[in-house]
């Protein structure tokens, strides 16, 4: 028997799934995005936002390590032990290449226009608002296990699950988690990772730093055998440092936690935000 071409009708009640114009492949996703992101290296490198912000947060980073290798590591180097200077150097490393991954990595831009008006057919979605959702309920696990379509008319696109439009970098992003003002970028399912492992390694290394500038401190003072204001007047720059990058660190920490939470449950910031 010859199959029919006519054709399929969608049964009641279905959502129809409408012909999609496929985006062009030998495109990257820079050359089809409009958004808010500046895109370098053919694509490889891209930011977004305020490059203020990155800038604070690399200095709060780079100048207290700066003093650390011009004070605290060369009598740690001569008086403790040649392995500390090593192990700090390489979390700072850590927390580096983490931040550049995070601030410099697509975080999951979904391309544009790809469901236009005219693929979807007129009059069959009104997408004069910015956001539409289909509530596709017909069977009881339906929006609970299933999440509700949603239609971004800013982008033009049927955006997957979990996905959202952030305003700050104008772009659809896949699981976005949140727009980081401190990075100038979305995190989200590509650079999520990344995000994660730079506040846990920059955690580690305030803590590991913050130890260091008191054992410098602490070791002086029973050295010499003064009181602790005489051996904080020795080494001023250490003990600054370890108040500084104890204090420091709880921020990070708090944030590492809470997203360990998020994970144990499942959910991302917005998720979790939104369902509270
Ligand atoms: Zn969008
Ligand atoms: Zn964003």
């Amino acid at each position: 028997m010859p199959a029919s071409t006519e054709p399929l009708e969608p049964a009641p009640g279905h959502v129809q799934l409408l012909s999609i114009d496929e985006p062009p492949h030998h495109l990257q996703n820079q050359k089809i995005s409009s958004g808010k992101g500046t895109f370098c290296l053919h694509g490889r490198v891209q930011n977004s936002g305020h490059r203020s912000y990155l800038l604070l947060v690399f200095a709060a980073i780079a100048i207290p390590a700066g003093l650390f290798f011009g004070f605290t590591a060369p009598w740690i180097w001569n008086n403790i032990s040649q392995a500390l200077p090593v192990v700090f150097s390489y979390l700072l490393l850590l927390c580096i290449v983490n931040l550049v991954r995070a601030v410099t990595s697509d975080p999951g831009i979904l391309p544009r226009n790809i469901h236009t008006e005219t693929s979807i057919g007129p009059g069959s979605l009104n997408i004069a608002s910015s956001s539409v959702t289909v509530n596709c309920r017909q069977y009881d696990e339906d929006n609970l296990i299933y999440l509700p379509i949603n239609y971004c008319a800013v982008c033009k696109i049927w955006r997957p699950a979990r996905a959202s439009h952030c305003r700050d970098c104008d772009s659809c992003i896949d699981i976005m988690d949140h727009h980081c003002v401190w990075l100038n970028n979305c995190v989200g399912a590509r650079n999520y990772r990344y995000f994660f492992w730079f506040i846990w390694s920059l955690s580690l290394l305030g803590y590991f730093m913050s130890t260091l500038g008191f054992v410098h401190v602490l070791t002086l003072n029973r050295q010499k055998s003064s009181s602790m204001i005489a051996a904080i007047r020795f080494a001023p720059v250490s003990f600054a440092l370890a108040i500084y990058s104890a204090l420091g660190s709880i921020y990070p920490t708090s944030l590492g936690l809470y997203h360990i939470f998020l994970m144990s449950r499942g959910e991302n910031t917005r998720e979790f935000v939104c369902n509270e």
